[in-house]
């Protein structure tokens, strides 16, 4: 199974996505941590995503097309789940025609949706483990030890891109460029869109994730 997960930065595809990948067997690919990797790395593919990161601005279409292609290829297994890919329409018509060589469909397209007030809020709070991936809030989801990821004891970071300002230009970029891709997805009749309440704990959308999935 294929899918795409959208929604707004803070909605929640990170930690949906991990759930599902975990119970299921499937690849989560998630352009924001192959980008962080890359940065932390001091490739130069990191170096030149850096500045557009930390400004809240996308990076540009070909090399997260690129990026992409490198792990779509390979074992389908049970399939994978892409999360915060693709952002634009131009990487939407990149994945249909990677999609297209593999003979890989999209089996549902999920969309997350959460008002930005309360985004604003979980992305403040945010803190994620570099090591294990792990998300945690620090005003609705605390780790056990301040500041230590409670799977791996990795120290947790605040990223420098979940400051307010930040966030709201995120935020921005979000519905300008990437909410018209649902759209786009609801035109192609080929990948049923569904459109679930993020506003609720973790485990109520994961319930009403694998309910829609029927899994
Ligand atoms: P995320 O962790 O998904 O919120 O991504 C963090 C940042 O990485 C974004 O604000 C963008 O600067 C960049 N990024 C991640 N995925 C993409 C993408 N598909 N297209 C362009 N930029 C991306």
């Amino acid at each position: 199974m294929n899918l795409i997960l959208f929604g707004p930065p803070g909605a929640g595809k990170g930690t949906q996505g991990q759930l599902l990948a975990e119970a299921h067997g499937l690849k989560k690919i998630s352009t924001g941590d192959l980008l962080r990797e890359a940065v932390r790395a001091g490739t130069q593919l990191g170096t030149e995503a850096k500045r557009f990161m930390d400004a809240g601005e996308l990076v540009p279409d070909s090399v997260i097309l690129g990026l992409v292609r490198e792990y779509l290829g390979g074992d389908a297994g049970a399939g994978f789940i892409l999360d915060g890919f693709p952002r634009t329409i131009a990487q939407a018509e990149g994945l249909d025609r990677m999609l297209a060589e593999l003979h890989q469909p999209i089996n549902a397209v999920l969309v997350l949706d959460v008002e930005d007030e309360i985004l604003v809020k979980r992305l403040s709070g945010r803190r994620s483990c570099p090591n294990c991936g792990a998300v945690y809030n620090v005003y609705f989801d605390a780790p056990k030890i301040d500041g230590r990821c409670d799977r791996c004891d990795s120290e947790l970071v605040h990223r420098v891109d979940d400051d307010a300002s930040t966030v709201r230009r995120r935020l921005q970029v979000y519905r300008d460029q990437t909410a018209p891709l649902i759209e786009y997805y609801q035109r192609g009749r080929t990948s049923p869109v569904h459109t679930l309440d993020g506003d609720r704990s973790i485990d109520e959308v994961q319930a009403e994730i694998k309910g829609v999935l029927q899994l």
